[in-house]
């Protein structure tokens, strides 16, 4: 029986993956207390663009996991309320060149052996798919499961949708973890007192290090900057999300320095969302004009019609990036009693479904351990020990 001071679950972190975590431990019959310093979706899911993603990934780990996350946004779609601004648009890849083009049905085909449902777009097609597209481009690839969400009001919608079985303290933050006999968690410490609970979920993010690390655990989360540009409200001018093959592989690298490739998309609100930036350049936040300029020329480049267009404002976030590019999600066997739900990098809104539906059949509610849709082995957090301090890496700001 919960208490003020007692709960079944406690999940650090009110971004979309700790409310996803909350929403399904809730349905299996937990009481779960989530606590975030900030506001809810005051960390990096309120600074990402939302979408829901196979079209960028490799066939392996993480794309089983964003297959799942479609299919279970597509059940929350009918369960939330439709301000969370679910979108089934797709994706359309394209490429300039016959080398590109190629490129792109070699992924594709590697792609459908996993079950990604990718068509390819001749030349003299790809204005039926976006009329104000550049013209001479190669082909491309369309991809019907692609969608988007709104991730902040998602991450909101989910919260609310775990009902009493939520509770919420925003505003507070987690300064230690409790341990007892054997490193067993056993709870958390604020300013405000402890909380005690079996299962402790860092689902902290970019900063999910620092709570590893409050539990004497090694978790080597780095901040990967990006920015993204917002237009003034337009006319669909761009019907669904757009972008070149070179983004791929700036996605997949593994370089601290900064990479470019436009990823271009309407929204139901009006603007038109640029994104997106990727280096490693610590927690810093300065604004970098030759970085949106870098974007804004590629997504001209993509779509002439934006040449006039004004933007609006601009917003920078971290995404949580671990070395090998896949999250850490499941039990820390380095101490028992805490889960992992962080890590998720540029995909943590498509994947934060998947994540929440894992770690609460590990979490066991109704009584026994559920059946697991996923080997999750290759997110084990445990893969990283003895990896170095991430505060001792290059490009680690704070
Ligand atoms: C420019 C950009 C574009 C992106 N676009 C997309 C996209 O299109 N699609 C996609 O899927 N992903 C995208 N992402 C990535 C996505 O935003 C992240 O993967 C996702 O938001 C991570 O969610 P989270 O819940 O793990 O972390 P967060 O949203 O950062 O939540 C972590 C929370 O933990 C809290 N916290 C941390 N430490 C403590 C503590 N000690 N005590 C209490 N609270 C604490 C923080 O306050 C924060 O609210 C993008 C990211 C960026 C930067």
């Amino acid at each position: 029986m919960p208490t003020r001071n007692s709960t079944d679950v406690i999940v650090i972190g009110a971004g979309v993956v700790g409310a996803a975590c909350a929403y399904y431990a809730a349905r299996s019959g937990l009481d779960v207390t989530v606590i975030d310093r900030g506001p809810v979706a005051g960390g990096t899911t309120g600074a990402g663009e939302g979408n829901l993603l196979v079209s960028d990934k490799e066939p392996g780990p993480e794309l089983d996991l964003a297959l799942l996350s479609t299919r279970l946004w597509r059940e929350l779609a009918d369960t939330l309320p439709p301000r969370i601004e679910y979108e089934t648009k797709g994706g359309l890849v394209v490429a300039s060149d016959a080398h590109g083009m190629a490129a792109l049905r070699e992924f594709a085909a590697r792609q459908a052996r996993s079950g990604v449902v990718a068509d390819e777009v001749p030349p003299d097609r790809l204005h039926d798919l976006e009329p104000h597209l550049a013209p001479g481009l190669a082909g491309g690839f369309h991809y019907p499961q692609d969608a988007q969400v709104q991730p902040a009001l998602a991450a909101a919608q989910l919260l609310r949708a775990g009902g009493e079985r939520v509770r919420l303290r925003l505003g507070e933050e987690v300064t230690g973890v409790l341990t007892g006999s054997g490193g067993r968690v056993r709870g958390v410490c604020t300013p405000s007192g402890d909380l005690h609970a079996p299962h402790v979920v860092n689902a902290a993010g970019t900063w999910g290090g620092e709570v590893a690390r409050l539990a004497g655990v090694t978790l080597p989360v780095l901040p990967r900057r990006g920015f993204v540009l917002v237009t003034e409200p337009l006319p669909r001018v761009v019907r669904r999300k757009v972008y070149a093959a070179d983004y791929v592989a700036d996605v997949a690298s593994d370089s601290a320095a900064l990479q470019t490739s436009a990823v271009v998309e309407g929204t139901p609100a009006g603007p038109v969302l640029i994104g997106a930036s990727r280096e490693r350049v610590g927690f810093d936040r300065s604004l970098s004009v030759a970085v949106l300029r870098r974007l804004a020329a590629q997504a001209v480049r993509l779509f002439p019609v934006l040449t006039t267009v004004r933007a609006m404002r601009t917003y920078a976030g971290f995404r949580p990036y671990l070395p090998d590019h896949l999250p850490a999600i499941g039990p820390d066997p380095r101490a028992p009693g805490l889960l992992h739900a962080c890590g998720h990098e540029g995909a943590g809104i498509g994947l934060a479904p998947a994540t929440g539906l894992l770690v609460a059949a590990m979490l066991g509610g109704d009584g026994h351990r559920g059946e697991l849709p996923l080997d999750l082995k290759p997110f084990g957090p445990e893969r990283f020990d003895g990896s170095t301090d991430p505060r001792k890496e290059p490009g680690h700001g704070a």
